[in-house]
């Protein structure tokens, strides 16, 4: 039995995958007794929790975990999470040897003994190792400890079985396993209860959902009728997976939002089939027009590697041709990095790393002209915001969302988180529109 004086502190890394996890850490701590701290000071353990999925979000952790060692001599315990720890494993005790806890994402649970074993130890023990991979880990019964969240993420399915081949999520978060959707929907009612008014449905690949005779649109479907739910949001999607139910169902139920994230990576079919991503690029497009023909409104982004092994020149201006093409809302482009144990990193990386940059600064400044024209297009619309909370930037004004998953800042007028109100979208700050309510 844990000390219940025992404070756990956790910094979270990388996707909203584990963002999601880091709640339920955080909840099966609670659970057993300890108390969660805001701030490194107050604590007694401090968890980070990391990406693996590029180079530079596993550098990002290295240095952070670095610059936390120093708390080591104040008698912290310290402990890594999630993919890094999943990928190396036993090689963080001579890379890190501070660290006392290094766990993966299925071994979550063992988190409440270790760190209770681990009081009762001198701080030079090497340190405890739990990285076992489950087929039917789903943590489904931990319902996250979220008090008012507007917005909560809620995981569906966990692992994927695409194998892409410059992608270590399979290797570090296991084979493709889906929720029951009876704990699915009642952690959606659990978390209405307690003020939200947004769900985000959180998977590696959401289209590959099952669950007995049900799909992801099913799955959608039954989220949307949740009494008290305003909107209903999905990441990610995968174009061999995705159904066109999932649209027909979008454009059937207004509290399903308008928004599709649709990695397409690469705009040539032969990087394509060395990604081994299942798909090309005309099936791509396909789905595309399908997604704008169904559902009205419907905002794209998207995830783009340049510089992939022996990508020439000429694949790179099919990517780039495909984005003007398709004119996504937004995109998150990379330059490929290799990452260890995957297929792609057998291949020669034989991109140049200044060619790499410069393909990217060029897809992002096309992509950035983009967005803003489609950006501008929107001024003078009206819209239905849900509000989040106070602007980031200005504490005077609130920040929401539209249901495309626009943001938007204005001057309150009596209205607070979790209010849908209708504003008129006035001007542009960056991609931050402005809005202003409606005179009648
Ligand atoms: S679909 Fe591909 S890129 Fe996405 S998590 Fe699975 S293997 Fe990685």
């Amino acid at each position: 039995m844990s000390d219940k004086a025992t404070t756990v502190h956790i910094q979270t890394y990388g996707c909203q995958m584990n963002l999601a996890d880091s709640r339920t850490v955080e909840t099966l701590l609670r659970n057993a007794g300890f108390h969660i701290a805001d701030g490194i000071e107050k604590a007694d353990v401090i968890l980070v929790n990391t990406c693996a999925v590029r180079d530079s979000a596993e550098q990002r952790a290295f240095g952070k975990l670095n610059s936390l060692s120093r708390w080591k001599s104040e008698g912290r315990i310290i402990g890594i999470l999630g993919c890094i720890p999943q990928e190396l494993k036993e090689d963080l005790r001579s890379r890190m040897p501070f660290l006392d806890l290094i766990v993966g994402p299925d071994d979550y649970r063992e988190l409440p003994r270790l760190i209770d074993e681990r009081l009762g130890l001198a701080s030079d023990e090497p340190a405890y190792v739990a990285t076992r991979l489950s087929r039917s880990e789903l943590y489904d019964e931990i319902l996250p400890h979220v008090t008012g969240d507007v917005s909560a993420f809620v995981t569906i399915t966990r692992g994927c079985d695409k194998f892409c081949t410059y992608c270590v999520v399979p290797f570090v978060r296991g084979r493709e396993r889906s929720r029951p959707l009876s704990s699915i929907t009642a952690e959606v009612e659990a978390l209405v209860a307690r003020g939200t008014r947004e769900v985000m449905l959180l998977g590696q690949n959401v289209d590959a959902y099952r669950w007995e005779s049900k799909s992801f649109a099913d799955c959608l479907s039954a989220v949307a009728e949740v009494k008290g739910l305003e909107r209903v949001r999905f990441l990610t999607s995968h174009p061999q997976d995705i159904h066109v139910s999932l649209f027909e169902v979008m454009a059937a139920n207004p509290k399903i939002c308008p928004y599709l994230h649709l990695p397409v990576q690469s705009g040539s079919n032969r990087i394509l089939g060395l990604m081994n991503r299942g798909y090309t690029r005309e099936r791509y497009i396909d789905i595309i027009e399908e997604a704008r023909a169904l559902v009205s409104g419907i905002a794209l982004s998207t995830d783009i590697i340049v510089g992939f092994p022996s990508e020439t020149e000429r694949e790179f201006e099919e990517t780039l041709e495909l984005a003007e093409q398709i004119r996504f809302d937004s995109a998150f482009m990379f330059k490929y990095s290799v990452r260890p144990n995957t297929k792609a990193a057998k291949m020669p990386d034989d991109v140049p790393e200044p060619e790499k940059i410069r393909r990217l600064e060029k897809l992002i400044a096309q992509q950035n002209g983009i967005s803003r024209q489609r950006n501008k297009a929107q001024i003078g619309r009206v819209d239905e915001v849900l509000i989040e909370g106070f602007s980031p930037k200005n504490n005077k004004w609130l920040f929401g969302r539209t249901p495309d998953f626009r943001p938007v800042v204005f001057s309150p007028n009596g209205e607070g988180p979790g209010q849908v109100i209708k504003l008129r979208l006035t001007e542009l700050r960056g991609f931050t529109f402005v809005g202003e309510h409606i005179i009648k």
